[in-house]
């Protein structure tokens, strides 16, 4: 993935270092370990997230499972690969469906972060899936919003409910609950929620956000995160962390060649799940997020 070339290709050159060795020793561990080090921080990975990492990476290669093993290289990367799963948010998380329907997706993020194409991918999937969803566009912020929504909601061949032409100034929240009242009494039985985005992380948007919230009781809210805004993440998934309470975490832009840092620290520092891949500009490139395909390619 190019994404994480240059880590993967450090993380293989660590290894390498280690193969033909038979019993490790601790000097040779802290060699690794600070290898791998450098290279997690040279892919703009969280420092708080890399230090939790390499701690245990560090005690577990130090313990029995490395000294006993037959291949000990083997095992460290084993260790790594198990490490990068659990940071990764460990068991792949699925999208939860209400009891009753119709289920309600909200989603947040920055602007130009990949809301709206992202809508546009989940309503197409889910339609594939045999759902019947439908696209809300609460973003009246940005002037070619709603008809950025409308022009994906034909791609997907999903209908979207937006406010009348004229109208477009108009109240998000209340957009949004009429949104869910209309898709009730028209049996759609997926909501997806489109909202407003500001370049930076903004006190009126992130209230707006969060009066959505409250209004609609989204069965999920999705908060989508450009992994190519490197060191900015943290800081920015906390604020939306504490503006509407995530459920969980997109990564889109996959398919950039930025370092890959916000895709590793994101589900970590959050206790999110990353749920969902966004991996380019058409509408099928879109997948379901598994993190141990994940740590895998980035071994590869
Ligand atoms: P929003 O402001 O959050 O709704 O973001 P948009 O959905 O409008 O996306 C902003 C830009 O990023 C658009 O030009 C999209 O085509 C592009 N984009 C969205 N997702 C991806 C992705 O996964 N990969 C790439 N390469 N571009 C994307």
């Amino acid at each position: 993935m190019a994404m994480f070339g240059t880590l993967t290709d450090r993380l293989a050159d660590t290894f390498k270092n280690l193969r033909g060795k038979g019993k490790l020793s601790p000097a040779d561990v802290d060699g690794t370990v600070r290898e791998i080090r450098r290279a997690l921080l040279d892919a703009d990975v969280a420092l708080e997230v890399v230090k939790d990492f390499t701690g245990r990476v560090r005690e577990r290669a130090l313990g029995d499972e490395v000294n006993k093993a037959l291949n000990p290289a083997q095992q460290v990367v084993q260790i790594v690969n198990e490490e990068l799963v659990t940071i990764l948010g460990g068991q792949q998380r699925r999208l939860e469906f209400a009891k009753q329907p119709p289920t309600i997706i909200m989603l947040a993020g920055l602007q130009g972060a990949g809301k709206t194409t992202l809508a546009g991918k989940l309503a197409k999937w889910l339609r594939s899936e045999g759902h019947t969803p439908v696209l809300v566009a609460a973003d009246l912020q940005r002037p070619n919003a709603v008809t950025q929504l409308q022009v994906v909601g034909e791609q997907a061949g999903v209908p979207v409910f937006a406010p009348e032409p004229g109208n477009g100034t108009g109240d998000p929240v209340k957009v949004a609950k009429e949104a869910v009242k209309h898709a009730k009494s028209k049996q759609y039985d997926v909501v997806i929620v489109d909202t407003a985005g500001r370049l930076g992380v903004d006190a009126e948007l992130m209230k707006q956000a969060s009066n959505i919230r409250k209004a609609i009781d989204p069965d999920e809210v999705l908060f989508v995160i450009d992994a190519m805004i490197g060191q900015d993440a943290i800081q920015t998934a906390r604020a939306f962390q504490e503006g509407v309470d995530f459920t969980g975490v997109v990564l889109s832009k996959l398919d950039g060649d930025a370092r890959g840092g916000a895709a590793l620290s994101v589900a970590s520092v959050t206790g999110r799940p990353i749920m969902f891949a966004s991996t380019g500009e058409g509408l099928d490139d879109f997948e379901q997020f598994h993190p141990d395909r994940m740590a895998s390619r980035i071994l590869d």
